[in-house]
Order: C-alpha cells, then structure tokens, then sequence
C-alpha cells in the first residue's frame, strides 16, 4: 500500500529529514585521510543522541551501526570498522538516515578522500546529477518508471551502468514503504506519482558493469568487476508545485 502523507505528516518529515541532512553534512566535513569509518560511525551515532532522534538503520534486520560507509568499490551498505582508515584519493559512500518522533529520513552522498583522480571526480559528479534529473520528475501526472528513466538515460551517455539489485523506496512511518522506485525503466511506465507521496530516490552508478554482489559479512555490496560506484539519495515530496527535497538544512 502506497501512503499519502498530509501536510501535518509532511512537517513532521521536514523536521526529521532536516536533521538526517545537517549530521550528513557534519560526517561529509570529517572525510579526510586518516579517519576511520568507526570515528563516522561514532560521531553519527553520538549526534543522534544530542539531536535527540533515532538512528534508522542500527538494528535494522541486524545492521550493527547507525552509519554505512561504503568505499570504493563498495556500492552500498558498507559496516563502519575500526580498521578501515580512510585513504587519500579513495571515494566515500555515507548513507544516513533516523526517525523522529516516529518518522523517517533518508540520505546519501559520495564524498571525496583528499585528492581523487579525474575519473573518480567524473563518476561523483554524474551520480549527483543523476539524482537531480530523476528528481525532476517527481510530478503528479508522471509515473515511476519515469525517474529511473531519466536517471537510466543520464547515467549511460557516460558509459556507467545502474545497479539493478538495490532501488529508491517509499518513506514515512516506515524506513522502506512501496512503491519500489528502480534506478532504471521504461517512460511512461509504473504505478502513476501523487501528490503526497515521499520517495527516497538513490542512484547507485558503478563504473563498469552494473552487477554487484554482496560480500561475506551479508551486507557490503560491492561492484563485481571491482570498478568504482558513488551513491546519492535524497528523500523528496510530492508536492501540487512539484518536487520537494526533504532532506536539505
Ligand atoms: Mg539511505
Ligand atoms: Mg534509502
């Protein structure tokens, strides 16, 4: 079931989505060689408490930690360790999200370690602009099917591929609601967007081929030819003006 939230719903999904932005942008401005993804970890996991919100993602279906920090290779879902420092010229996945007073946000974005090469650059910057071209779309008249499409489209003339195995979702009272929202698609297709609907939209782009597998510890996807990925997310409203993007400061 697909939910509409009304605009006292929404308010309270402004307020959550703030906070998911604010510590991102903190966790973005600690990147740098050197650091652990245990130190991103902690300082999430700490600016929860003082914020006074959930962490979305600790505990759920096991995930130990309140952060994921994928590096690299790594597409998504990357478990913090104390023994992964960061590198100069290594690019950083940090996917956050919390609940506040029983409602969800969700973000993401790829930050850079120090100098990365040109190539790396090019991958962050087009994933990024991915995300906005599939935002554009967030209309009432479109469907669903046509922000994976635009995004699809976008990705491709670079010669990057989507990842099919993980896609953007609904949100509200649930970290994960329908519609499932594929980074991928034909136009014109899927269920029709309405006004009220929040989607969390997440391109993740890899670099070479678009599959990707899931390593022994049951959670870090990583592309499986080893090249590069990036990953952004915003969780976006539907709104009679269009598109609302939830989770600014
Ligand atoms: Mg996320
Ligand atoms: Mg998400």
């Amino acid at each position: 079931m697909i939910t509409l939230k009304s605009e006292r719903e929404l308010n309270l999904m402004r307020k959550s989505c703030r906070v998911v932005a604010q510590i991102l942008e903190e966790l973005a401005g600690l990147v740098k060689p050197g650091i652990t993804t245990a130190d991103l970890d902690r300082h999430a996991e700490l600016r929860c408490q003082e914020m006074g919100v959930v962490p979305a993602f600790k505990g759920y279906h096991g995930f130990p930690a309140t952060l994921c920090v994928s590096i690299n290779e790594e597409v998504v879902h990357g478990i913090p360790s104390p023994h992964r420092r960061l590198k100069e010229g290594d690019i950083i996945g940090l996917d956050f999200g919390v609940t506040l007073e029983g409602w969800y946000g969700d973000s993401a974005r790829t930050v850079t370690v120090g100098k990365v090469n040109p190539a790396a650059q090019k991958l962050i910057d087009v994933t990024r602009e991915s995300l906005i071209r599939g935002i554009e779309q967030c209309h009432e008249g479109n469907r669903v099917f046509d922000i994976g499409f635009a995004v699809q489209n976008y990705v491709e003339a670079f010669g990057y591929s989507v990842v099919r195995e993980f896609v953007g979702h609904g949100i509200g009272r649930a970290l994960h609601e329908e519609p499932q929202v594929p980074n991928y698609g034909p136009k014109g297709k899927g269920i029709p967007l309405k006004v009220g609907m929040v989607l969390a939209i997440e391109p993740m782009v890899n670099a070479g081929s678009h599959e990707v597998k899931v390593l022994g510890d049951g959670w870090t996807a990583v592309t499986l030819d080893r090249s590069l990925s990036a990953h952004f997310e915003h969780t976006v409203a539907i709104t009679p003006s269009g598109p609302e993007i939830l989770t600014v400061t």
